[in-house]
């Protein structure tokens, strides 16, 4: 049966969806390699580049595929991309959610210097919102901009950034005045100091940002001086429900590799899949998948028509999916005995890239937190 069916993908997401799977067909025989790569990958980014997908989230106007980003066919991409590996797939996503800011509220100057680079992966794109002292709860940043003239200086520190010495500009959260802000920041920016971030068990391009009286012109300012969390809030309602399609791909790639290994693994005279236990865990498993598959797309062609007003089911999809994916990966490793805990092994690669999912782009608690509040206020 082919993956997907519960929800009926027209022929441009098929389409879509085939490009993404040669690209990680091509990325298959170096993804773990890959996947323990802190610097970027440059088989990757080579598959990528030619295959053209990162016009798929860049506005047609500046270099990309489509006037209005679609976000079920990124959430596709990711899928197929994130199903081989991690390192690919937050290389494509990355470049969406790092530059949506500027797609959104950049002056038309600075989106025709960038966006076209963004789409053909010739400059990488970084969004930096958290800091050392400061994870979830954003409004208590302490990173300063001011107005000098004709510039903005900056001041202060970001952390944990993915693409962080990697990439060409990061669009980056910061307190002004009594509000908060966001700036283009290129990554030569002289004052801008940057050292690698932290090893992570599912390895990660990390970097730790220091701003030391950086100036740029007044032009790299992205949106309303201080509403800047209309513009967060705008690239979470386009690209939250993508990770929800990541989560799909990562367990579904779980579900197969625990699949494969249970139909050819004999004990009491029978392969594994025969012991019901087993058999009931693939099939509690599969269940799962499909369940977040078909729900991820449907929040995600929801988001494309009205993504603020969908933003409660991306939430959903996000939580639904990623919790899925943990518990798959966890069934399928538990199914594999012994070989599920060698290290080096792709199920304990699967096992450790499971994991962020569920901490970034807002922890499932935050997010559950929100969507409660939602309901004390008679939502839905
Ligand atoms: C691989 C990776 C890549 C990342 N890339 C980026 C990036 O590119 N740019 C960037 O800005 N940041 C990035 N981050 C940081 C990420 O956004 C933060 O980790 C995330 O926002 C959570 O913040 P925190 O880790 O400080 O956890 P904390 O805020 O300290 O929260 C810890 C835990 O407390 C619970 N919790 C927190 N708040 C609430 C609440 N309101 N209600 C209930 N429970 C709550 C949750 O379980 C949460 O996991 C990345 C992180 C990882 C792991």
């Amino acid at each position: 049966m082919e993956a997907g069916q519960l929800f009926d993908l027209g022929v441009q997401h098929r389409k879509v969806r085939e490009v993404a799977r040669e690209v990680a067909a091509k990325v298959e025989p170096f993804a773990a390699e890959a996947d323990e790569a802190v610097t970027v990958h440059q088989g990757c980014l080579d598959a990528l580049r030619a295959s053209g997908l990162a016009r798929y989230v860049v506005p047609a106007a500046y270099g990309g595929h489509d006037d209005v980003l679609d976000p079920l066919t990124i959430a596709v991409i990711r899928e197929a991309l994130m199903y081989t590996s991690a390192h690919l797939d937050s290389m494509f996503g990355m470049q969406g959610v790092g530059s949506y800011s500027l797609s959104v509220g950049g002056t038309e100057e600075l989106k025709r210097q960038w966006l076209p680079k963004v789409a053909s992966l010739d400059a990488i794109a970084g969004l930096a919102l958290t800091e050392p002292e400061v994870g979830s709860d954003l409004r208590a940043i302490t990173t300063r901009m001011t107005a000098d003239g004709d510039e903005l200086v900056i001041n202060g520190r970001k952390s944990f950034i993915t693409n962080g010495g990697a990439a060409a500009f990061y669009c980056t959260l910061v307190r002004e005045g009594d509000g908060w802000s966001m700036v283009l920041i290129p990554g030569d920016a002289p004052g801008l100091q940057i050292e690698r971030g932290a090893d992570l068990i599912a390895p990660h391009i990390l970097g730790e940002l220091t701003f030391t009286d950086v100036r740029v012109p007044a032009s790299h300012r992205l949106g309303v001086p201080g509403k800047a969390f209309s513009l967060m809030l705008q690239t979470l309602a386009v690209f939250r429900v993508s990770v929800a399609g990541s989560a799909v791909g990562l367990a579904q790639a779980a579900l197969d590799e625990a699949k494969a290994h249970v139909l050819r693994r004999e004990q009491f005279g029978r392969p594994l899949i025969e012991l019901g236990a087993v058999g009931q865990k693939l099939a509690q498993s599969w269940t799962d998948v499909e369940a977040a598959r078909a729900f991820v797309y449907r929040a995600a062609s929801l988001a494309k028509s009205d993504p603020l007003g969908h933003l409660d089911f991306s939430s959903m999809a996000k939580v639904h999916a990623t919790e899925a994916a943990a518990a798959v990966v966890d069934r399928s490793l538990q199914v594999m005995g012994r070989f599920g805990l060698v290290r080096g092994s792709k199920i304990e690669r699967l096992y450790r890239n499971a994991r962020p999912l569920r901490i970034y782009e807002g922890a499932t608690e935050v997010l559950l937190d929100s969507l409660a509040r939602r309901l004390a206020k008679g939502g839905r």
